[in-house]
């Protein structure tokens, strides 16, 4: 499946046996004509379970570009409930984050993986009951996730396959370096790694060095006219 196959066909159809039949039903779902110049190119890899750096600006659905992928991953891991946390995705803000975690919401309306909103501003005992159920996919603040992954007996990450660093420019911004840098510490190494920013510059680059494998994919949208 190349870039151009996905970009000449109209809707997500060309993703039809290439991904779960009830991921793309949900997808279909939400009525695009046809992916975005970025979801065509990051795609492919992602799907493979590659370590990429995506860069679009923003409102160019880059969120589509890292769940679709994570989501289908996760299926073919054969992942269920009990599996516990297989993807972490970390947002700058609350209001990111929520916004991601209904896009997932809705990916997931006929899988039976779990998602959750794991907040700062939220009760911390409320995350708790969500977490001990096992939570599939995690999305998060890094304060927020940090709080929680210091403590071992409400959230383990043991069997995680992906982290998402989301709008990695603003996560910078925000001052979530070090949350970074220590959450990284927690979680374990053998992991598919998802940088997605609006610019790269070299904070990001600095943040990719640290994150993902040495020499990963890059997928940029942002020379495009
Ligand atoms: P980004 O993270 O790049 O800023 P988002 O993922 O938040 O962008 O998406 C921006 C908007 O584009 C959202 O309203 C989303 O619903 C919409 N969108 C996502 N994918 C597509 C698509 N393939 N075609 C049209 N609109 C899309
Ligand atoms: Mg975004």
């Amino acid at each position: 499946m190349d870039v151009k196959e996905i970009i000449s066909k109209s809707s997500f159809s060309m993703l039809e046996g290439k991904i779960n039949p009830k991921l793309l039903e949900s997808l279909n779902a939400m009525n695009y004509e046809k992916p975005t110049r970025i979801q065509a190119k990051s795609l492919p890899y992602l799907l493979m379970g590659k370590d990429i750096i995506g860069a679009a600006k923003t409102g160019s659905g880059k969120t589509l570009a890292f769940l679709v992928p994570v989501i289908e991953n996760l299926i073919k891991y054969g992942f269920t409930r009990k599996h516990g946390t297989g993807c972490v995705v970390l947002s700058p803000t609350r209001e990111l984050a929520l916004q991601t975690f209904q896009v997932s919401k809705k990916l997931l309306t006929h899988i039976d993986l779990s998602c959750a909103l794991i907040v700062g501003g939220e009760k911390k005992a409320k995350d708790i009951m969500k977490l001990k159920k096992g939570i599939n996919v995690i999305i998060s603040t890094p304060g927020r996730l940090l709080d929680h992954l210091e403590n071992p007996e409400i959230l383990t990450c043991n069997n995680l396959k992906c982290l998402v660093l989301d709008e990695a420019d603003k996560l910078l911004e925000t001052g979530f370096e070090k949350h970074i840098t220590q959450i990284l510490n927690l979680l374990p190494d053998k992991r598919q790694t998802i940088l997605f920013s609006a610019t790269i510059d070299s904070k990001v680059k600095n943040l990719a060095k640290l994150a993902l494998k040495s020499n990963p994919i890059v997928v940029s949208t942002n020379d495009e006219k």
